[in-house]
């Protein structure tokens, strides 16, 4: 247990596990992490900011014993949208049947129900639909007012109390955050949470909105689960700092077949800007139950990793499921496999965009292409911010980018992007001193060996964030180089 602290994983995407009743106990959180989990999504849709404050607390004992950062990422519940109950707890309504949503508390019937949300009325035109129970039913507006919707059953089936509202064709005059949302914001940042996920994104003053209530304590992820959002992708794109591909939610709101072709376009994007993105939802989900993934999932994981997503997400399984450390660990082989993939490697080239036309930008870029002529064992990066990291995991290099950085908030924040492995020290006291504190960090972390080059970027000074101006080459071993 003690030969082995801080060492980097051998792979370049990451794993995010979702804590639940299944995880949330230490010694599982400790298992999840030697299984492969990078990330721990704390969930704030369950469990009670108490049983997330206790997380955090393990997360980090974890962090102190293994020796290096480890991210947490807050998943805010944003917006539910529900039904009101019904008499006797449920009806049956059948397919063309005329069904009447309104603002009325009294309990529903198989002719009406209340939809306590004006928000959605005064956004809704005839031909509008409204899905219900993750889209198990879908109504579809004939005529409304300010307080009602009269809607034809156009997908029927039994509605039950509360059951989740979906509607996808508007853009609804909601806030970004919901009262709920606003105080367990404070609450994750108070436990230093490193990531705020915010659900529902419609808009980019959503995400604006978040941003100045979180105040740079930690990074914004941006949930693109509704349609509104994917029309102005690239703005929203522009304003976060991470990216989650929600296909829970997405896959209710557009037509199904619609996903595969939206995960695809939100990770171009996303890699085109130099964003981390996240694939999520529904990966390994059958085993939620089963000690192995369907090789329809296996395929749907490998799919998301060829395409270059910086991280992929496991919810139920390790939330909710009967193999939560099962699961990481699946998750860990399949990337693993794709990654020693030769093909891989051709796709990362291939997919990866042109240099952002500044200096930082151009000085990274020669990095991963110096990095590549010397088949150095990492792109090294002192940073402070972690901005410099972002830029060198941007040109997805042929070997992993080490981010050495005295923040511990931006180490632990990396731990989310695409092939950094982050060393956390107050190592650099001159600038004379990178080469050596590069080899010493990268040879402690298992990445490189005697003889190996290592391409080093930072911006000069140290502390001025985003100002990668430097690039270097130091040998592990000595000066060498012309084997
Ligand atoms: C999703 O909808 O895919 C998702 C990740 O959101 P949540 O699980 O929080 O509903």
């Amino acid at each position: 247990m003690t030969d082995d602290l801080g060492q980097y994983r051998g792979r370049r995407a990451k794993v995010i596990a979702t804590l639940g009743p299944a995880s949330r106990d230490p010694e599982v959180i400790a298992d999840l992490f030697e299984a492969g989990a990078d990330v721990f999504r704390l969930n704030f849709s369950h469990g009670s900011q108490e049983d997330h404050a206790k997380s955090v607390v393990a997360i980090r004992q974890i962090e102190k014993d293994r020796e290096r950062p480890i991210t947490v990422l807050m998943d805010l519940q944003g917006p539910k949208l529900r039904v009101g109950p019904f008499e006797g707890g449920k009806v049956l309504l059948k397919t063309g049947a005329n069904f009447r949503l309104d603002l009325d508390p009294a309990l529903g019937t198989e002719k009406r129900v209340c939809l306590p949300h004006p928000e959605i009325f005064a956004a809704l035109k005839p031909g509008s639909n409204l899905l219900v129970d993750d889209g198990h039913l879908r109504f579809r507006v004939k005529s409304c007012g300010k307080d009602f919707a009269e809607t034809e059953v156009v997908i029927a089936g039994t509605i039950s109390d509360r059951k989740g509202v979906n509607v996808p064709d508007v853009t609804l005059a909601i806030p970004a955050m919901t009262d709920k949302d606003k105080a367990d914001l404070q609450f994750g940042l108070s436990q230093g949470v490193d990531w705020v996920a915010l659900s529902f994104v419609q808009r980019p003053e959503d995400v604006a909105e978040v941003r100045a209530a979180v105040k740079g304590r930690a990074g914004i992820v941006s949930k693109l689960e509704k349609p509104a959002a994917l029309d102005q992708l690239d703005a929203i794109v522009d304003l976060s700092d991470a990216v989650m591909v929600a296909r829970g939610d997405l896959g209710v709101e557009m037509p199904l077949e619609q996903v595969p072709i939206l995960q695809k376009r939100i990770i171009r994007s996303c890699r085109k800007r130099g964003k981390p993105v996240v694939v999520a939802t529904q990966m390994l989900d059958s085993m939620i139950k089963s000690p192995m993934p369907t090789r329809a999932e296996a395929s749907d994981v490998a799919t998301a990793i060829y395409d270059g997503a910086d991280a992929v997400m496991l919810s139920a399984e390790t939330a909710a499921g009967q193999f939560p450390v099962r699961a990481v660990a699946t998750m860990h082989r399949i990337i693993k496999q794709v990654e020693s993939d030769e093909h891989y490697v051709s796709l990362m080239d291939a997919g990866r965009h042109d240099p952002e036309h500044s200096s930082p930008g151009a000085i990274t870029a020669a990095a991963r292409q110096i990095g590549q002529t010397l088949k150095a064992a990492a792109i090294v990066t002192f940073t402070t911010s972690g901005t410099t990291t972002l830029r060198a995991a941007r040109e997805r290099p042929d070997s992993p980018v080490m981010c050495i950085t005295p923040n511990v908030a931006a180490g632990r924040r990396m731990g989310l992007v695409w092939g950094v492995h982050a060393v956390v020290g107050d190592f650099i006291h001159s600038v004379d001193d990178i080469g050596d504190v590069a080899v010493d960090a990268a040879v402690k972390s298992g990445i490189a060996k005697d003889g190996q080059a290592l391409v080093i970027t930072a911006g000069m000074p140290f502390g001025k964030v985003g100002s990668t101006n430097m690039v270097r080459v130091v040998w592990v071993g000595g000066e060498t180089g012309m084997q």
